[in-house]
């Protein structure tokens, strides 16, 4: 890892890229924009694969900017910082999640809801055009470093385990942030609809809430992990649950019978939304099953501001709660990507950079 010698200089980056929706990754070079006054450079040690990543590189939302180095789920070790930065000192952990900056200026970065900037300069952590640097296209965490404002990057405590803490950075607080906005509580019967990277950490926030919490997933492949987690029940898409729901959480990346899960909410109960299907097969509800399945709310919800994703960390290390995750190498990361939308995979894979070739 090159530090830089001075503030002007762009800083090398090797990185994992596709050059098309149907590219498989390969080795990329390029570099990022020098460390700003306050920027932090970070030696990126662990990249989750997140589901969001698959649609990305695939160009399953949008027409997807190549090369594309994907990763906003990343954890590493500062190795230099701008002249300005007075919240990490190299040598600090950070982490890094979907979004590298923001206006700053708008009421809702003020508030710290940066992902909704009212003046559309979010800058994603990658496939996003950087609006406060020439508009060139940012790259993500599938790389040995990342440039960010200290406004962007998250204090991870030292003894923290980094491999745990990259997938909260997208899965954690994705999940946290509609668990707190729905006011889970002790005895709120939760459900969590699909079971994967996004869908654990819902099931273990929910349970340390106090939340009674229910599975829903394909198959009964994952059934013991639900239990071993706090689940209290467990149903695939061929149940007819009997009990009713105060929130659902729904993280299912393909299409799927939304109706059938408003049905089972309770009065007055929640179905929050943060499953990201392919534009082609987004599921439609009709919106007189609404009428005839009143008094039931249903929202979206997208990731979280910085202040709730430090809040998520805090409350993660504090009460223990990691994801499941399984290390690979980045020579895996097309077989990883085929497992994940094929059923094969259990819950997070996280790349651990270091062995890179
Ligand atoms: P994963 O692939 O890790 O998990 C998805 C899970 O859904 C898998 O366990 C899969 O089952 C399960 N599943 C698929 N179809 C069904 C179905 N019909 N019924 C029940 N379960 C089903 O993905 P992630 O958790 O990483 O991401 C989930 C979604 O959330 C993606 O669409 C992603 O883009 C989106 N997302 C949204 C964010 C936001 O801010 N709103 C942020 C991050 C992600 P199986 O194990 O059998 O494959
Ligand atoms: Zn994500």
């Amino acid at each position: 890892m090159q530090t830089p010698t001075n503030t002007h200089q762009r800083i090398p980056a090797k990185g994992y890229a596709v050059h098309s929706k149907d590219g498989k990754f390969e080795p990329f070079a390029f570099s990022r924009h020098p460390v700003g006054a306050n920027d932090i450079l970070v030696e990126i040690l662990y990249a989750g694969i997140c589901h969001s990543d698959i649609h990305s590189a695939r160009s399953e939302w949008r027409e997807g900017i190549y090369p594309m180095v994907p990763g906003h789920e990343i954890a590493g070790r500062v190795v230099a910082i701008g002249a300005e930065v007075s919240k990490f000192k190299v040598g600090d952990y950070a982490g890094i999640g979907c979004m590298v900056n923001s206006c700053g200026e708008c009421e809702a970065c003020k508030k710290s809801q940066e992902q909704f900037c009212e003046n559309g300069k979010t800058v994603f952590t990658y496939n996003c055009l950087d609006y406060f640097h020439d508009n060139e296209p940012h790259y993500g965490g599938y790389s040995d470093n990342i440039v960010v404002s200290e406004n962007f990057a998250i204090k991870v405590p030292q003894n923290a385990p980094l491999e745990k803490v990259a997938p909260l950075l997208c899965a954690g607080i994705t999940t946290y942030a509609p668990l707190r906005f729905s006011g889970v509580k002790k005895g709120t019967k939760v459900a969590v609809a699909g079971f994967g990277g996004l869908g654990s950490m819902a099931v273990k926030y929910a349970v340390a809430m106090g939340g009674d919490v229910a599975v829903f997933a394909r198959n009964e492949n994952k059934k013991q992990a639900a239990f071993t987690m706090g689940a209290k029940s467990f149903y695939t898409s061929t149940d007819t649950p009997k009990e009713r729901f105060d929130l659902i959480i729904s993280t299912i990346p393909e299409s799927y019978d939304v109706l059938a899960y408003i049905k089972l909410l309770a009065y007055d109960g929640e179905l929050a939304i943060v499953g990201l299907p392919p534009s082609a097969v987004v599921p439609k509800i009709p919106i007189s099953q609404l009428v005839y399945n009143a008094n039931r709310k249903v929202y979206g919800s997208l990731i979280g501001g910085i202040k709730e994703t430090q809040e998520m960390l805090d409350f993660s290390l504090q009460n223990k709660i990691y994801p499941e995750t399984e290390l690979i190498t980045p020579q895996d990361i097309d077989t990883a990507y085929e497992n994940l939308t094929t059923g094969k995979a259990k819950f997070r894979y996280v790349i651990d950079m270091k062995r890179a070739n």
